[in-house]
């Protein structure tokens, strides 16, 4: 796949998270040259405070200050946004950042970039969709034109790379595959609906599937390790007694496997991916999760002895690969 012209300068790139906005520097070469995180705000905010996003923007501003020291004040900026992004920047609808809701995230950065001079260029993109770009480029994906990208995180985002480009539909919503529905009486979800995949196969899915089995007595080492409060039981629980062996806890974790594969044999079936990356805060539990959804996947896609495997690999830039991608976004020339 070429990739040319090379973009002539660094970019600062910015990941809005579930719990850090975090920010990089990047160099022309694709190379991480500086790095800068905040808390992100509480979700969702009491109203009346400012127009929507203006807490998001400016825990972005101080990250993209801080940034300018290395990079320069007119390094074009990129931020990666939870949600459904609109072609013009326009964020419509965030269910796991609602403050920022109905936002022009893009102008409000304008604004506070500008100070006595001209704002750099500000590219907003969907987070999933800069992961994709990220991992396309630089990492897991490179060498196919065909895959999925898949964060799971607080929620799950999809990047789809389909014949080498970043997919975006007719009015820039694909992808939003967290919020598949899997279970239509399923538990509540912040999109206002009920059974969607991320309530399954995400962070807070592990929490709700490790409490379940805490609540039945199922998970007495994993209870201990939430300080022995059931409803304490959160997901790193559950990952920190697998790794340490407990059977219960491995239990989990191939239950979380299976709702993870079942996702990723759906999207299967419309996209035909090459190959899945999978990233975000859950895959740290690496193995001991990969192994539990390569098997269940097997058994849940399509066809499955009779088409060509499709690998399922972890990300290779980690939690940077959406704040890289936003940069890579920012500087263009690679896409
Ligand atoms: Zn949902």
């Amino acid at each position: 796949v070429s990739r040319t012209p090379r973009p002539g300068r660094a970019a600062i790139g910015v990941d809005i998270g579930g719990t850090k906005v975090l920010g990089v520097v990047v160099d022309t070469e694709g190379h991480v040259v500086g790095e800068a995180r905040v808390p992100t705000p509480a979700d969702p905010i009491p109203a009346g405070v400012g127009p929507p996003g203006t807490e998001v923007a400016d825990a972005v501003t101080e990250v993209v200050v801080r940034l300018q020291v290395e990079a320069g004040r007119g390094a074009p900026v990129g931020v990666g946004v939870p949600g459904m992004l609109d072609h013009n920047g326009f964020l419509v609808f965030a269910p796991n950042l609602h403050s920022a809701t109905g936002s022009d995230l893009a102008g409000l950065l304008v604004e506070r970039l500008g100070g006595e001079g001209a704002a750099p260029p500000v590219d907003v993109q969907n987070d999933a969709n800069c992961a994709a770009l990220a991992e396309h480029i630089l990492g897991a994906a490179r060498g196919t034109d065909d895959a999925l990208m898949v964060t799971l995180g607080t929620g799950i985002g999809g990047g789809i790379i389909a014949g080498g480009a970043i997919a975006l539909g007719a009015r820039g919503f694909a992808g939003e595959i967290g919020h598949m529905l899997v279970d239509p009486t399923g538990p509540p979800c912040p999109c206002g609906r009920r059974g969607c995949w991320e309530r399954y196969a995400s962070g807070a899915g592990l929490g709700l599937l490790a409490r379940e089995g805490a609540l039945a007595g199922r998970l007495p080492e994993v209870v201990a390790l939430a300080g022995g409060d059931p409803e304490m039981v959160r997901g790193e629980h559950v990952t920190r007694a697998a790794s340490d062996g407990d059977p219960g806890a491995r239990a989990v974790m191939v239950e979380l496997g299976w709702w993870v594969a079942l996702g990723l044999a759906n999207v299967t079936a419309v996209l035909d991916p090459e190959r899945i990356i999978l990233g975000g805060g859950l895959v740290e539990a690496g193995e001991l999760f990969l192994d539990p959804t390569r098997r269940a996947f097997l058994e849940l896609v399509e066809g499955s002895a009779e088409r060509p495997p499709i690998e399922i690999v972890l990300a290779a830039l980690g939690e940077r690969a959406g704040a890289v991608g936003a940069a890579l976004f920012a500087q263009g020339g690679w896409v």
